[in-house]
């Protein structure tokens, strides 16, 4: 199917709020300058709204005040004329308050502030390349083996049309395959910096969802919307950089710096979770021995650990710029940027303690006995989501604030009221939604 583009008649401003929806306000093509350089009003509440459209009772915003959604231009985007539909312009934003000041409740602004801290405080600086799998039903309904090429002929017209519309917004994604699932895939995306790196996974997102729209199909990244199926999870690829090179390894081992920020998160590792995996179906996907990496520990090339360590190659003179640190334990039901904002937080937290590199899991850590794992420390994620939201309440009050942590506690305890409402049809019903 080929698609066309014309010259947009209408935009839209979005951004991703606390429950992972894009949210925002459309309007004609003839606006745009004015509300590129004015923004466009936005009600706190909405950043609070769930993926069902439930609003929490105790959000701390209820009908009061303004916030503004400021375009980001680098971001725009072109989604293509479709039938009845013509050729929109979407472009991210970030959330201020009226008069311009930074907002708290924005996700994407605090892990601006957040890597900006990084920057200043540890001459750090960080790229990272997502993975996302997701399932697409209604392309076809036939089954096809995993990673086969069946599979990745089955959605590659579909993937020509997703490339098409990234094009527009400058970006790709670097592969578009068959995953184990059926009807599942995966997308992996380039290695850019930090905050342009998460605006693709949005934008990567929202011309999937297109797409398939386009198809008279669905896409979703929930991250167990089919309980006989594999989960689907967000694997966030990061590496460290100061300004003489790359600090993720040398010789093969992490660095004291990339030993002390991984080790950060794993001690953290609950109030990471509140963020990375913030939903009841979160905790669907997680179960041992499902390559989820359910135990907190550090683990060379090992997708049984919640970070596993990617070397690639060394130079001759032992420094690695292609390794990486993947962080597992996140899907498609967190905010990107607040995922990967929880992420520099911990690591920073493991860089102002110096705390000791983690001991590495060189097999899956559910096949040792449980003497075995306490001695090396290994200890195993929650259950569910509420220990992590109160392991979270203090350390994310201090990374975040306290109006932030009020909006996004909300935003979480709503979510499980929704999924005790729908049952059964909870994965189903969050699945329409991300
Ligand atoms: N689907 C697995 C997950 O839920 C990951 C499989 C893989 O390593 O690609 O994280
Ligand atoms: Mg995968």
């Amino acid at each position: 199917m080929t698609i066309r583009f014309e010259d947009p008649r209408a935009a839209m401003v979005g951004n991703v709020e606390l429950s992972a929806v894009l949210r925002g306000r459309s309007f004609p093509i003839e606006r745009l300058d004015d509300i590129l350089s004015a923004g466009l009003p936005w009600v706190p509440t909405n950043s609070c709204i769930s993926a069902s459209n439930s609003i929490p009772p105790d959000n701390p915003f209820g009908p009061i005040g303004e916030t503004k959604l400021v375009a980001i231009p680098e971001t725009r985007m072109l989604l293509p004329s479709r039938d009845d539909r013509p050729t929109m312009a979407l472009y991210l934003s970030e959330i201020t308050h009226h008069d311009g000041a930074f907002w708290e409740v924005c996700a994407r602004s605090q892990l601006r502030r957040a890597l900006d801290e990084l920057k200043t405080r540890h001459g750090l600086t960080m790229k990272i390349g997502f993975e996302q799998e997701l399932y697409i039903s209604g392309l076809e309904n036939v089954h096809t083996p995993a990673y086969s090429l069946a599979g990745s002929r089955r959605v590659s017209g579909f993937a020509a049309e997703v490339q098409q519309i990234l094009g527009t917004a400058n970006t790709r994604v670097d592969q578009f395959a068959a995953e184990y699932g059926e009807h599942q895939f995966e997308i992996s995306h380039p290695v850019r910096d930090a905050l342009r790196g998460c605006d693709d996974v949005v934008l990567a997102r929202e011309a999937i969802r297109d797409t398939a729209r386009g198809h008279g199909a669905h896409a979703t990244f929930a991250p167990k919307p089919d309980m006989a199926q594999a989960g689907s999870g967000i694997h966030i690829h990061f590496s460290l950089w100061d300004e003489d090179g790359p600090r993720t390894a040398h010789s093969g081992a992490l660095t004291a710096t990339s030993g002390a920020f991984a080790a950060g998160i794993l001690k953290n590792i609950e109030a990471v979770m509140a963020f990375a995996t913030p939903s009841p179906n979160s905790f669907q996907r997680i179960s041992e021995s499902s390559w989820v990496g359910v135990f907190a520990c550090l683990g060379v090339r090992n997708r049984e650990a919640a970070i596993r360590l990617c070397p690639r190659s060394p130079k001759a003179d032992g420094s690695h710029p292609g390794a990486s640190l993947e962080y597992r334990l996140c899907d498609g039901a967190a905010n990107p940027y607040l995922a990967l904002a929880a992420i520099v937080r911990a690591g920073m937290m493991g860089l102002d303690e110096a705390l000791d590199p983690p001991v590495s899991a060189d097999m899956d850590p559910a096949k040792m006995t449980p003497e075995a794992r306490a001695e090396r420390g290994y200890r195993r994620v929650p259950h569910e989501l509420q220990p992590c939201l109160t392991a979270a309440a203090p350390i994310a009050t201090a990374w975040f604030g306290e109006t932030f942590w009020q909006a996004y506690d909300s935003v979480r305890r709503n979510e499980v009221n929704d999924a005790e409402k729908a049952g059964a049809h909870y994965p189903a019903q969050l699945a329409r939604a991300i």
